[in-house]
Parts: structure tokens; sequence; C-alpha cells
């Protein structure tokens, strides 16, 4: 029999099964209604009304939702406030119903077209898919022309939710940890709203699947693999077993690995070691703690603008940065400054297409070309600093010029607050990325300068190799074992303990079971990652003796290829230390065997 077995992106790992919902979607109208003349003043008064509804159902939505997931998360309702209550917005549905004697559906369908033109010709991909707010706002307004006031009735039984997108709203608002069992949409990636929200919140989802949302029908049983990137529709039972067998093995293990969240990070051989997580929004930071993050080794603060319209406030930066704090207490919190460019863009400023984003204006490059921008934000992490243990980590540096710039902006930034009587940490950490092959080459005298280095691996390989990190095409080069990219990484390692300072991994690579026992071979002890890997390689990093690990990766360096240094670590991991891959319940099955 045939099975239809659609491939995605596995965003948030787990397997759910269940009945598929559909959220009902408001279909614009094709067909342009003309009213008689004397109509008219009826028909603006009908937009009115619904624009009137639309307001009431943003503010009630927005309360919810602040309520139920803190502040940040109830942002987008603001922006989708602001949508609404824009003249252009209001005024070109008014001349439309006016000038051409059309309904208000009509309006409402021309101005969706109208703005999905204008936005699709928009260079920058961030802008390009802000139509995704307007359009949620434009559907709003075209429900609310016949529903009335009630708030759309949201499922009360659990479902496996199927969508062709979720709006930034619509994520926060549908995303039920009782009731949504997975997740499964067209469009989206690793870094969407929607994926973000599904990992902290622990619900399976695979994303950009591209048409699930015709395949699927409403009811229709699916099974969502989020740890593969896989959706099964209506799959006979014999399948069923097979993933019914495959949740519960994964939820054993999720379990057992929960279980090392409590136990010491050292390896057999009593080597202490710090697993901390990355993070981009102060709601992962739960998640985060109880996966057995000792503090937060990257903050992303980009999503600070990201969620915003406007430019945050140092109110908007200081309010994160003191969450943050005292959530990870008493662990310390890293909080990296703005990482804007390249694949990201700052809708609130109008930042010019560059010809090549990854080696354009991004980063740090851009703070010190915005320096109140720059400011602004070291000044709310030096307040913050006054409620928990903080460290300022700067992103792209590739000269020792810009870390003598930052370091004079900083303690400009510490007068001014002392002159001002704030309160801050004097003895705040400031620390760098290593992410540019050039600061790699010259991290001895990089680390002269600062407190501590952070390697950022996913954008070392990529501008080491040559090779775009988003780019499917090229995926196959991106090789963290290549021979290049390893002795880079235990030359920064090594200089930074013969400095005597403090280093991290914080780019993907530390989250891989068999490069995390080499990095701890070549004398990493902070592994930084997503909060959902810490578990397993807490778990790997506590099965080895470092001794044994410092083997491995010594002879790693003696090979000659990407395969081959995987190959030899893989194996010598599988074959004489299986326990690093195992959990205790597997490991006791396998030795009574
Ligand atoms: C990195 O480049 O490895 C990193 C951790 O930063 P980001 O993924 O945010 O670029
Ligand atoms: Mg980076």
């Amino acid at each position: 029999m045939d099975i239809t077995r659609l491939r995605g992106i596995g965003v948030s790992p787990g397997i759910a099964m269940g009945k598929a919902l559909l959220p009902k979607r408001v279909i614009f109208t094709s067909r342009k209604e003309i009213i008689p003349e004397d109509r008219i003043p009826d028909e603006l008064k009908r937009l009115r009304q619904a624009l009137d509804r639309t307001r009431d159902d943003l503010i009630r939505v927005k309360e919810g939702v602040r309520e139920k997931m803190g502040p940040d998360s109830s942002l987008i309702f603001e922006a989708h406030l602001l949508i609404l209550e824009d003249p252009s917005l209001v005024g070109g549905l008014e001349a439309v119903i006016r000038d051409e004697k059309a309904r208000t559906e009509w309006a409402l369908s021309k101005a969706n077209a109208r703005y999905e033109q204008l936005f699709a010709s928009l260079p920058d991909d961030y802008f390009r898919q802000r139509i995704s707010d307007v359009a949620d706002v434009l559907k709003r307004v075209y429900r609310n022309l016949e529903t009335g006031p009630e708030p759309e009735a949201l499922p009360q039984t659990p479902h496996v939710l199927i969508a062709h997108d979720l709006l930034p709203s619509e994520a926060a608002l549908r995303l039920s940890k009782q009731l949504t069992l997975g997740v499964a949409l067209d469009m989206g990636g690793r870094t969407s709203h929607t994926a973000i929200l599904a990992r902290s919140l622990g619900i399976p989802a695979v994303l950009g699947l591209h048409d699930i949302s015709h395949q699927v029908r409403d009811g229709e049983f699916v099974v969502v693999d989020g740890t593969d990137g896989e959706i099964i529709i209506d799959p006979p039972p014999a399948v069923r077993r097979e993933f019914q067998a495959k949740k519960e093995k994964y939820e054993n293990y999720g379990r057992e690995l929960r279980k090392t969240a409590k136990l010491k990070s050292e390896t057999l051989d009593r080597v202490r070691f710090t697993p901390q997580a990355n993070i981009e929004l102060p709601e992962e930071l739960d998640l985060a703690m109880a996966m057995g993050a000792e503090g937060v080794g990257l903050f992303r603060s980009e999503f600070i603008y990201l969620r915003r319209e406007t430019l945050p406030t140092e109110e908007d930066h200081y309010d994160t940065y003191v969450r943050l704090a005292r959530g990870a207490n008493p662990h310390g919190v890293t909080i990296r400054t703005l990482d804007i460019g390249g694949e990201k863009s700052l809708p609130q400023l109008n930042i010019e297409k560059e010809p090549n984003p990854a080696l354009g204006l991004r980063a740090v490059r851009f703070s010190l070309r915005n320096r109140d921008l720059f400011r602004t934000q070291l000044r709310a992490i030096l307040r913050a600093s006054a409620a928990g243990r903080m460290r300022v980590l700067v992103p792209m540096i590739t000269e020792v010029d810009e870390v003598l710039e930052i370091k004079d902006l900083f303690e400009d930034v510490k007068r001014e607050l002392r002159r001002k009587g704030e309160a801050f940490d004097e003895q705040i950490p400031l620390g760098v990325m290593i992410e540019v092959p050039a600061a790699a080459a010259l991290a001895d005298v990089l680390l002269k300068e600062v407190d501590f280095v952070s390697i950022g691996t996913n954008d070392l390989i990529q501008y080491y190799l040559a090779v775009d990190r988003a780019n499917e095409f090229v995926t196959y080069l991106f090789k963290p074992f290549h021979p290049a990219v390893i002795r880079l990484v235990r030359s920064v390692i090594q200089a930074a303990r013969r400095a005597d300072k403090d280093v991290v991994v914080c780019g993907e690579m530390a989250a891989d079971t068999p490069s995390a026992i080499v990095l701890l071979g070549f004398g990493l002890r902070t592994f930084s990652m997503n909060p959902i890997f810490i578990p397993r390689i807490k778990k790997a990093l506590r099965s080895i003796e470092c001794s044994t690990a410092e083997k491995i990766a010594e002879e790693s360096l003696k090979l000659r290829t990407a395969r081959e240094v995987e190959e030899y670590v893989t194996e010598e991991i599988l074959l004489h230390h299986p326990q690093v891959f195992l959990t205790g319940q597997a490991l006791e099955a396998a030795t009574k065997k």
C-alpha cells in the first residue's frame, strides 16, 4: 500500500500522532460586488464597525497572550494594532468603497493583493515576510464583517495543527502545551517564530513541507516526526505501531536523559565541564534550566529587535536582560550584542540591500556605525548586570582595532552610568566571538584585550570553508570535521588556555556528540547549545574519560579528510566507548545480551 510520507525540516524533536486540524482560513473574494450609490454610507459604516471589532479582538488577544506567555509574546499584537490604525490603510479601504462603489470585501481583497505585490518586490527577506502581519490584520477585519464580536473559538481537543503558515500572532495564540500534539506547516524553517515557540513548549514540529496543507484533510490521522523531519498521512496500523514504539523510545530516552540535568557535569575522570544554553527568547529560559543548562552561553539579542515594529528602547532591553539574569541565577547570562545584517535585517532601519550581505555591514560593524543604538544596548546590559551575573559578547570581530574601539565605548558608557549614579557590575566580563578566520588566527592577540572568547563555529566554518551556511546546494561542503576546521578550532582553544581565559564553543559543533568529544579532547570545558541538546551532550561527556577524549582528538588531527575524521571518531566511540551514545537502560540491555 502506498503511504504518503512528506519530508520537511524537523525543527522541534519528538513524535506526535493524532487527528489533523486545519484552521479555517479567510479566502479573499475575487468578485467585485457593486453597490448602489446611496448604500455607500452604510458600507463605510460596516467597515468602521469591523475595524472597531478587530481592534477589540486584538486588545483582548494581546491581554490573553500577555497573561499566558509574558509581555514579549504579546508585542506582535501591538504591531497589529498599529497596522490597523494606519491612516493610509483605512483611507485606502474607504477610497475603494467610495470610488469603485464596491463592497468592503472587495476593498479588503484589493488591499491584500496590493500589499502582497508591494512586499514581494522588496529586496529584503525580512521585509518581504512582514506581509504576513498585514495579511493577518486584513483577514481579521474580513472575518469581523460577518461574525460579530465573539472571539474565534479555539479547538478544545488534542490535535495536530496543520497549516500553510502560522502568523506569529496565530502561533502565540494556537500553540498550547496541552492541546497541540504536533505542528506541520508548508512554510517556515528552524528560526521561524513557530519553530522557536514549538521548541520551547516541547511540541514536535516539522516545517517547510511545501504543500502539507493541501495533502491533509481536517480530521485525518497524521504522524509528526519532529526528530527526523517527516510527516506520515493516514498510516496503516503497522506503521502507526512502528511510530508508537518510536515515540515511546524517544520519550523514555528523553526522560532518562533529563535525569542528567541534576547530575554533576563531570567526565568519568572527574574533569568538570559546563553545558550552557543558546537562546533567542526569554521564554526559552525555563526549558533551558530544566534541561540542565548552567547558565546562558549565548543570548541572541537581535530577537529583541526582530519582534518589534519600532526600535527597542533602553527599558525594553533592560527588562529582557533583567528577566534573563534573574531566571538564570545563580549561573550567568552572556548577552551577545546585536548581530544584525547577513540573513537577518532590521525593519526599523532602512538598511540598504548589500550585494554580499554575509561580508557586509553586519554585527559589530553595524554597531560601530550606529553608535547610539550600540550605546543604548550596552547601557541596558550594564544596568541589568546589577541584577545578576552577566557577560557581554561582541560578534563578528575581525581585528584588534575593533576591540579597542569597543573597549573605549564600553568604558565611556560605564563613566556615564557612574555619573548618573546607576549601579552595575564593575567587573562585568567583555568577550568576543571568534567566527571570522582572521580572528581565529589572531586569537592570542585578541585574548590580551578581552576576558573571554566564544567560538561561533557556524560562521567560522562558513567563512573558513567558503560555504554559505544557509545554501542547501552546498550543505554537503559544510564540514565541521574538515581537518582545517578542527585544527583552527583547536588552536583557538589552546590560545585561550595558554592565556588562562575562558573559551566557549557556541556553534552547532558543541551540540553534536562526536564533535563535542573532540572539543573536550582539545581542552574545551564550556559547551553552549540549543537547550534540547544539553541532556544528550551532558550524558555523552559524563560517559567518557577526558584523557580518552584527548587521545581521540589527538589522533583525529593526523587524518586528511573530513570523512576520515568523522569515521575515526564515531567508530572509536561506538566500538570502545558505546556508553557515550547509549542511555542507562539501553546500556543495561546491551550488556545483558
Ligand atoms: C555561530 O556563528 O556559530 C553562532 C553561534 O552565531 P549565529 O549562529 O547566531 O550566527
Ligand atoms: Mg555567528
